[in-house]
């Protein structure tokens, strides 16, 4: 688990050099839920620190999941919020600026308003475009490691946070 919070910790560091760099194109705010109205699976390592947090943090998931019509991720609060915020998934933290996934950049479709992806290519800092393939990478291999000390399903819905 330390070594995912260290991976947290990193995400989050890039994910803020990120912002700088791409800032004046993003309208990623408080609120702005388009990202989190799906379902969200995570994986065991996620679910296990989640849980964690949870349980230091009852009073931060009193009412969910919240009733709506669509599908919605269960830790989004009414107003729009993520109630389990500092302790979100690593997907969480990195959606929305451009990214890149082999080749392709990947990015909120709400943010680069009326940009093409050639065209964010020579807006923004090369050095600001996460590389998604090997942070998967990395979450992989230590999922792995946390499956090997806790079997279970690789992945699940993150709403299993919720359950007692
Ligand atoms: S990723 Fe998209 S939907 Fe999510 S907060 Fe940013 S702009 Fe809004
Ligand atoms: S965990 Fe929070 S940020 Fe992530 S999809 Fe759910 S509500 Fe949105």
């Amino acid at each position: 688990m330390a070594a995912y919070q260290d991976l947290l910790d990193k995400v989050d560091a890039f994910s803020a050099h990120a912002v700088e760099g791409q800032g004046p194109y993003l309208r990623c705010a408080r609120g702005c839920d388009q990202c989190c109205r799906q379902p969200r699976t995570v994986f065991a390592v996620e679910l296990a620190h989640l849980r964690a947090w949870i349980a230091d943090h009852p009073e931060a998931v009193i009412g969910l999941p919240v009733a709506d019509e669509g599908p919605r991720c269960p830790m989004l609060k009414a107003d729009g919020a993520c109630a389990v915020y500092p302790a979100r998934p690593i997907i969480c933290r990195t959606h929305g600026p451009a990214a890149r996934v082999d080749e392709a950049l990947s990015y909120c479709a709400l943010n680069f308003e009326g940009l093409s992806a050639s065209a964010i290519e020579g807006l923004i800092p090369a050095s600001s475009v996460l590389n998604l393939g090997l942070l998967n990478t990395l979450l992989v291999l230590l999922n792995q490691q946390h499956l090997a000390a806790h079997p279970g399903p690789a992945r699940a819905d993150i709403g299993e946070a919720l359950e007692p």
